[in-house]
C-alpha cells in the first residue's frame, strides 16, 4: 500500500498571518510541497518570480483557465489568483502532502472538487488585532488596508466550512497547533501505507 500525500487548503485572512505560520511549519516539518500561485498581482518589494508566486498578464492567465490547468482560481481585491493544477497532483502522487495557501472562495471551489482536501482557517485573535497587523506591514495603501479588512470580515464569515481552525494568536502556539493537524492526518491509517510484518 504506497503511502499517501494529502492536499491542505490553508485559507485566512489576509493579516492573520498564515504566510508567517506556514513558513515555520515548512521549516520544521518535511515532505510539505507548497503550491507557488500564479497571480496577476504586481510583486512586492522582495518577492521574486516563481518563489512566492508565478506572476503573469491578465491574458497569460486566461489562457491558464482556457487550458484547464488550474485546479482554482477566484479574484481577490481587484487581481486574479489561481493554483496550477500538474504541480499538485505530481507531487500528491508521490506520496507529499501539498499545502495550497488561498482565500476563500478558491478554498471553497478545492473542497468540491477534492472532498479529501483537508482545510485549515488561520484565524486572528479579533477583528481589531488584524486591522493593526495589516497597518504594521506597511506594504499597502490606506484604500487597500480597508479593502483587506472588508474582505477579511466575509472570510471569516465562512469559517464554518473548514475541518480545523487554528487561532494565530501567538506564532508559536499557531505553528504546534498547524504542526499537529499535519501530523494527524498523516497518521490516519489510509495515508500510512503501513503494513505490520
Ligand atoms: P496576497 O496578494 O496578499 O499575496 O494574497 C491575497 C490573497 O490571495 C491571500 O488570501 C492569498 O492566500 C490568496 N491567494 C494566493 N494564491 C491564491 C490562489 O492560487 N488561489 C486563490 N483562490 N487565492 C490565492
Amino acid at each position: 500500500m504506497p503511502k499517501k500525500g494529502t492536499l491542505f487548503v490553508v485559507t485566512g485572512p489576509s493579516g492573520a498571518g498564515k504566510g508567517t505560520v506556514l513558513k515555520r511549519v515548512f521549516s520544521e516539518m518535511d515532505g510539505i510541497y507548497y503550491s507557488v500561485s500564479a497571480t496577476t498581482r504586481a510583486p512586492r518589494e522582495g518577492e521574486t518570480h516563481g518563489v512566492e508566486y508565478l506572476f503573469i498578464t491578465r491574458e497569460e492567465f486566461l489562457d491558464l483557465i482556457k487550458q484547464d490547468r488550474l485546479l482554482e482560481h477566484a479574484e481577490y481585491v481587484g487581481n486574479f489568483y489561481g493554483t496550477p493544477m500538474d504541480p499538485v497532483d505530481a507531487h500528491l502522487a508521490a506520496g507529499e502532502d501539498v499545502v495550497l495557501e488561498i482565500e476563500i472562495q478558491g478554498a471553497l471551489n478545492v473542497k468540491r472538487k477534492r472532498p479529501d482536501a483537508v482545510l485549515v482557517f488561520i484565524a486572528p485573535p479579533s477583528y481589531a488585532e488584524l486591522e493593526r497587523r495589516l497597518r504594521h506591514r506597511g506594504t499597502e495603501d490606506e484604500a487597500t488596508i480597508l479593502r483587506r479588512t472588508e474582505a477579511a470580515r466575509r472570510e471569516c464569515a465562512n469559517m464554518d466550512a473548514f475541518h480545523y481552525i487554528v487561532v494565530n494568536d501567538t506564532v508559536d502556539g499557531a505553528v504546534h497547533e498547524l504542526k499537529s493537524i499535519v501530523t494527524a492526518c498523516r497518521c490516519r491509517r489510509e495515508n500510512r501505507g503501513f503494513v505490520l510484518e
